[in-house]
């Protein structure tokens, strides 16, 4: 983590960083406080709230639209300045990615991964592209590929959120699953699996997945299996406490999800001692990147270390453009903060300002102040 004091000028030219503490041509910050890398959200979806998300799919996509036109603005004041997409409804994302790129709207960036793909009946299948056999599959890949996708999600194994959904029962076919990821690698594209434990997380890491997503059930050999692979886990590990707080979430789901509400810390603590690349997604509680590295804090991370997950590390897992840390040729992403995060990361959740591709964004937006010659 670059922890600089004194005044630092940063040279930044299309939203990229090019130099730090260069003379002459640059670009004074104009802000006083510590500044940090803008945060990443490694598993969001940004259309979806904690509640009843089989309602929330049942309503026209317009609504489902606005929601997340609100929680986008929502992670944005939160200091998150890139968001890994998770799945979508079909047909919502590719609306936020216009409507940010022409301006319509603020948030984050996106990575997305456009649709969910379950099985038919499967986790999620309300908002999700139910698909199956391998030929299906491959067809639904090439076709989020050609829709914008920058990786595929798949359920691996069944959910907490949806109603009747076994998250230790696998979603796919072996054939099905390593067909999914044959296609998306010929492509070019990574594939996110959503994996809880048991055989499905198996079939996962031996199909070749790049990301399980949750892993809170892994055994302690499926993360050996996943740190020798290469495989980042990300942890989910405020979703659960939030769905049980939620007076919107039905009983079912609720009694479902109690034996489950600290697996995830867990989790992270023997993720991490396997030596596999941690990362942490808000899976829904919107903005709330900071939640999750308090967690990993419990799981036995420094606080360097956790701010270095909810930048540096979730950068890296999500592709995207280069950012998650203020170096040259990654992008111009910071949050100036009013004390420092490795003392206290509760300063993260007051940002002052928050800048994207170089440009102040959010909170208070002050006019930037150019100096040197151009
Ligand atoms: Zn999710």
């Amino acid at each position: 983590m670059d922890s600089a004091s004194g005044t630092r000028v940063l040279d930044i030219q299309d939203g990229i960083v090019r130099n730090i503490d260069t003379d002459g041509a640059s670009y004074d910050l104009s802000v006083e406080g510590v500044v940090v890398p803008g945060l990443v959200d490694a598993h969001n979806h940004v259309g979806i709230d904690v509640g009843d998300e089989h309602a929330q799919a049942a309503e026209p996509l317009a609504v489902n639209l606005m929601r997340g036109v609100r929680n986008l603005e929502r992670s944005l004041l939160a200091g998150v300045t890139t968001i890994r997409n998770c799945g979508e409804r079909p047909g919502a994302e590719p609306v936020w990615i216009r409507a940010l790129a022409e301006g319509w709207i603020r948030g984050p960036r996106l990575v997305g991964a456009n649709e969910f793909l379950c099985r038919t009946g499967g986790h999620s299948w309300y908002s999700a592209h139910q698909v199956d056999g391998p030929d299906s599959i491959r067809r639904t890949v090439r076709e989020n590929v050609r829709d914008g996708a920058c990786f595929i999600k798949v359920a691996a194994t069944g959910g907490m959120a949806t109603s009747g959904s076994d998250v230790g029962r696998p979603e796919f076919t072996f054939a099905e699953l390593a067909a999914l990821v044959e296609e998306a690698h010929r492509l070019g594209v990574p594939v996110g699996a959503h994996a809880y434990g048991g055989q499905g997380a198996d079939d996962a890491l031996t199909a070749g997945v790049d990301v399980i997503e949750h892993g809170s059930l892994f055994s302690d050999d499926q993360f050996a299996r996943a740190a020798q692979a290469g495989v980042a886990v990300v942890i989910t590990g405020t979703i659960i406490p939030a769905f049980l707080a939620s007076d919107d979430v039905p009983w079912d789901i609720k009694e479902k999800m109690a034996p489950f509400a600290r697996v995830a810390i867990d989790a992270a603590a023997r993720a991490k001692a396997a030596g596999v690349t941690v990362g942490v997604g808000t899976d829904g509680v919107h903005g709330d990147v900071v939640g999750e590295l308090e967690l990993l804090l419990e799981a036995g991370f420094s606080r360097i270390e956790a701010l270095e997950v909810g930048t540096r590390v979730n950068a890296e897992i999500t592709r995207g453009v280069a950012s998650g840390q203020i170096q040259p040729g990654h992008a111009a992403d910071l949050v100036v903060l009013e004390g420092d995060p490795t003392q206290d990361l509760a300063h993260l959740r007051r940002p002052r300002e928050v800048m994207l591709a170089g440009n102040w964004v959010a909170v208070r937006t002050p006019a930037p102040r150019e100096r040197g010659s151009r």
